[in-house]
């Protein structure tokens, strides 16, 4: 079976940033990531890479940073207030926080802890990577109607509802 669209997708990956080093795997855990094709709910690079895949390919694909988490925007680097973080104080450079922010909820990068305000990065932190996938197909089947009108794999691995 393809890989095409309304299908659903369980793979094994390896991440690599265009320095080579590696950024997270799935293989340390017990079960492969899964996700319903056609639906964005992965990347877009890794996704056209999947297409017409079947389950045993193995393959290795280096995704742009348009086709992955989008270019770096030097705007997201804002100065915040440090009473909005609660205990701003304990923060340290390089710790990813959680904001509450007028577009809602948005994590964001410590860059700077001053005595009033903090700099942070809203910015993905893998925005403006080139990132290298390295992966395995383990399995590929329909998705189900429900699954389809939802954009999203239900049960193990998926969303529980
Ligand atoms: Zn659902």
């Amino acid at each position: 079976m393809n890989i095409d669209n309304k299908k659903v997708v369980s793979f094994h990956y390896t991440l690599k940033n265009d320095q080579g080093e590696e950024i997270e795997s799935s293989r340390e855990q017990e079960n492969p990531m899964i996700y319903l094709h056609g639906a964005g709910n992965i990347i877009p690079g890794l996704e056209k890479a999947m297409e017409g895949k079947v389950a045993g390919d193995k393959f290795e694909v280096t995704v742009e940073p348009a086709e992955a988490y989008g270019e770096r925007n030097e705007g997201a680097i804002q100065r915040v207030p440090a009473k909005h973080f609660g205990e701003g104080r304990r923060l340290k450079p390089g710790q990813s926080v959680v904001l509450n922010t007028q577009q809602g909820p948005r994590r964001v990068t410590v860059l700077k802890v001053g005595r009033f305000n903090i700099d942070v990065d809203a910015n993905h932190p893998l925005a403006g990577q080139s990132l290298t996938f390295n992966v395995e197909v383990t399995d590929v089947r329909d998705a189900t109607e429900e699954e389809v009108s939802h954009g999203h794999v239900h049960g193990p691995g998926g969303v529980e509802h």
